[in-house]
């Protein structure tokens, strides 16, 4: 199983996942618009944090259904925790992973493609 790695700018972050996403998604949404990410989305099982979770501080908004997490040091938006919303509905029992894919280390963002959600106007 091919491990992909993912860090912040600093390194206080570190995480790994299970495997390279095969696409990545831009999300309209005010906050994802002003933090520039794109995700990756993975099960919490497919996903590890390798440094210490003090090191991550969290912002939640809105309906503060999901967790933004980001490196308390360098600021750089690493993951969120959520449930899926994939159903339209927040589905609690299957939550989800949302990684920041512009911190994996040697991935190549260009040779994925792009997929936007229109979270301007959907949440
Ligand atoms: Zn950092």
């Amino acid at each position: 199983m091919t491990i992909l790695q993912g860090s912040c700018h600093c390194g206080a972050t570190k995480f790994e996942v299970q495997e390279a996403p095969e696409s990545v998604t831009c999300c309209t949404c005010s906050y994802c618009s002003k933090r520039g990410s794109l995700w990756a989305y993975y099960t919490p099982d497919q996903f590890r944090l390798t440094t210490p979770v003090e090191d991550v501080a969290t912002y939640q908004w809105n309906s503060r259904l999901i967790k933004h997490h980001f490196c308390a040091t360098c600021g750089c938006s690493t993951y969120c925790e959520s449930p899926d919303f994939r159903s339209g509905a927040p589905d609690f029992e299957h939550p989800r992973l949302s990684v920041n894919a512009r911190l994996f280390d040697d991935f190549d963002l260009d040779a994925v493609p792009l997929e936007t959600i229109d979270g301007k106007n959907l949440w």
